[in-house]
């Protein structure tokens, strides 16, 4: 496909080709059903038979335990804001909130609205440039959850491990980083991630929810906010995403095919570790995330003037490598490297940076 141009987009975002191929050879007909998966009716025979797959893959994928639930919903992971709130944070209770990033405000803003919400950490002071450390967090004793955002896709950094909660349910918002190395689902109460980085298109949102936490959905919440409903009825208590959950069901057997979490982990390590080691090699081109934070997902660098970063996008553009401008909250460039991006991507921005220090530096 010699007209595939490497995508950095932060999201929507690359996906496999050879997902793309098959979604493309199968969207006319489905081998066998003689109709499109975007005709079919959620209550057929074989849109079960796509639901139950994706789940089943995702689950082996992800080593889910028997003890959650996997939900497909819409929303988008903002939806997500709120929903967590108004099922988890029953009254009388305090969530906590890290707070790491844009996302992770937003998710505040919501929780807000909904019940008592304490700021357990916070590094908006450094301009959200790390993780914060475990003994930084104050958590509260008790709390519903805490809440934390796994991977900061403005800020281009990432947890390298979840904070120590104890007791407390943990609740991520995994949308940026979800499936790029192996998850112990079983330290959280509650997992959700949009898909369009790296778990399928837009439209689809991911929730993975232990069975016990589901007690709290009250019952006076409207019915398509509440988890319980949607669990109770397998995703299915309306029309659901179909073909977001097909393709997605497409992305769960691609990664299974790689070899798994750690096959792709060790693929996005050695991406992410190829083009830090380019943007520390001289110091022309700078990380703007502490080191010990740095994103293997999203990676975030300056150049040194304004100037030179609008010639970098705009360069790096026509040389078929899109996508880089970085988000205004950080400025420079943001190369997003998810699950999908190929390592020969890598190599050719690696390749495009090293010849415009060479010519610019
Ligand atoms: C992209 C993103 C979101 C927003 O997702 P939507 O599906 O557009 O609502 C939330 N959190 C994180 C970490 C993201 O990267």
């Amino acid at each position: 496909m010699s007209e595939r141009i490497f995508n950095f987009s932060a999201g929507p975002a690359i996906l496999p080709e050879a997902v793309l191929l098959e979604a493309q050879r199968d969207l006319v007909a489905l081998p066998g059903v003689g109709m499109s998966v975007l005709e079919i009716s959620h209550r057929s025979k074989t849109f079960e038979a796509i639901l139950a797959k994706t789940e089943a893959d995702l689950r082996t994928l992800g080593g889910v335990p028997a003890n959650y639930k996997v939900l497909f919903l819409q929303g988008g992971a903002s939806l997500q804001f709120s929903m967590v709130p108004l099922n988890l944070l029953t009254a009388g209770t305090t969530a906590d909130y890290i707070v790491t990033g844009g996302w992770s405000q937003k998710a505040v803003k919501e929780a807000q609205r909904v019940g008592t919400v304490h700021i357990a950490g916070s590094t908006e002071s450094e301009n959200f440039a790390r993780i914060p450390r475990q003994d930084e967090l104050q958590l509260t004793p008790g709390a519903a959850y805490v809440h934390f955002t796994t991977n900061n896709t403005l800020f281009g950094t990432e947890w390298a491990s979840e904070p120590s909660v104890g007791d407390v349910p943990l609740v991520a918002d995994t949308s940026s980083d979800m499936f790029s190395r192996p998850i112990d689902v079983a330290k959280y109460g509650l997992i959700y991630a949009g898909a369009q980085k790296n778990l399928g298109p837009s439209g689809v949102t991911l929730v993975i929810v232990r069975e016990d936490l589901l007690a709290r959905s009250s019952k006076t919440l409207h019915t398509m906010l509440n988890y319980a409903v949607h669990a109770e009825n397998g995703s299915m208590y309306n029309t659901p995403p179909c073909f977001g959950i097909y393709l997605m069901g497409l992305v769960m057997k691609w990664a299974l095919a790689q070899g798994g979490l750690a096959a792709i982990s060790a693929a996005n390590d050695r991406k992410a570790a190829a083009l830090y080691a380019e943007i520390d090699r001289t110091g022309f081109y700078r990380g703007t995330a502490a080191k010990d934070s740095r994103s293997r997902m999203n990676i975030t660098f300056r150049l040194p003037s304004e100037e030179l970063e609008g010639k970098f996008v705009k360069e790096s553009t026509a040389a078929g490598l899109d996508g880089l401008k970085g988000h205004r909250s950080v400025g420079g460039m943001r190369a997003s490297i998810y699950n999908a991006f190929p390592e020969a991507g890598v190599t050719a921005l690696v390749d495009f940076m090293r010849e415009f220090e060479r010519k610019n530096g």
